[in-house]
């Protein structure tokens, strides 16, 4: 089943996405280096599938962002499975502002080495250029704003004159396009849709929440049970299914309506707010593939 089928109006049409890759694909011709950004809590599930593609070969670091909300041991396995396959990433949180230096040290380091082989051609010195990407909600203007800190472009917007692209200096030799790419999610893969779902990345409106609340229910049952049983304070085992575990929350946070009965969407409304803000603690609902194959090869490096 694909993602559509369950999330039906969160769509991108054809055109949007042949529109997106129109303006990524001019925007990258002036960069040197991309950071792709993804949600530390869903890396598979955020990444847009056509990326590697639209970049072609272009150098690219992988921002981890939200890692305040992500489960910090699974994190770091995401960073080493990147490295195993040759490509740099840092864990970030952008609106604290935590790895944002080292993801500045990296991609001056990536762009460094590209300037420099221009150089080396013949081409005069110059700084290197780079560029934000992601999916929706990824948190591409808070990384932006936190980066731009006080270096931040002021841009005379003065009708009439066309406005020129706008850098930021992040460091000597390394400026930053301030306008981020935005990429269209992954729509083909149904588990990958309801994971965008739990985090807020699509819309509420657009999703049926009961189901996407059930799934994230029977997750958090299989993954995380303690988180659930220490936020609603469960002494028992965890119910089975994810109706009856619902149901118990609703009436542990008193959702309940005329004659007992539980209040269900806001029962649902709560677990997800709950997740999203990090009140369930940190969780993260993608494992890098070959985990210990990326782990032994680790160990013996
Ligand atoms: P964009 O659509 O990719 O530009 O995403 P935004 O920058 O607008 O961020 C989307 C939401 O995620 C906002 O509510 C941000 O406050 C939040 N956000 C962004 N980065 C982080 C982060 O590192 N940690 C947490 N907890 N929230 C974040």
């Amino acid at each position: 089943m694909a993602a559509e089928q369950v999330l039906p109006n969160v769509q991108w049409f054809p055109g949007h996405m042949t529109k997106a890759r129109k303006i990524i694909t001019e925007n990258l011709k002036l960069v040197d280096v991309v950071i792709e950004l993804l949600d530390a809590r869903i890396p598979y599930s955020s990444a847009n599938p056509m990326l590697q593609e639209i970049i072609a070969g272009k150098p690219k670091v992988v921002a981890l962002n939200k890692s305040d909300l992500a489960d910090p041991a699974i994190t770091k396995k995401w960073v080493a499975y990147f490295r195993s396959k040759g490509i740099q990433a840092v864990a970030v949180d952008a609106t604290q502002g935590k790895g944002t230096k080292q993801l500045v040290k990296i991609t001056e380091e990536l762009a460094r080495s590209k300037t420099e082989k221009l150089v080396s051609k013949g081409a005069k010195a110059r700084s290197a250029r780079v560029m934000i990407l992601g999916i929706p909600n990824v948190g591409k203007s808070s990384l932006i704003n936190r980066l731009a800190g006080s270096n931040k472009a002021k841009t005379a917007d003065k009708p009439g004159v066309t406005r020129a692209k706008q850098w930021i200096r992040l460091a000597d030799s390394l400026e930053l396009l301030d306008t981020p790419g935005i990429l269209w999610p992954k729509f083909e893969d149904m588990n990958a849709g309801l994971k965008l779902a739990f985090t807020g990345a699509i819309n509420d409106e657009a999703v049926d929440r009961e189901l996407i609340t059930g799934v994230f229910l029977d997750t958090m049952i299989k993954l995380y049970p303690e988180r659930i049983k220490e936020r609603y304070k469960i002494t028992d085992e965890l119910p089975e299914t994810s109706g009856e575990l619902l149901e118990l929350i609703g009436k542990k946070r008193g959702c309940l309506v005329k004659g007992g009965v539980v209040d269900l969407e806001k029962a649902q409304r709560i677990v997800l707010t709950d997740f999203r803000s990090g009140k369930l603690g940190t969780v993260s609902l993608d494992t890098p593939p070959d985990i210990e194959e990326t782990e032994n090869s680790q160990e013996k490096n």
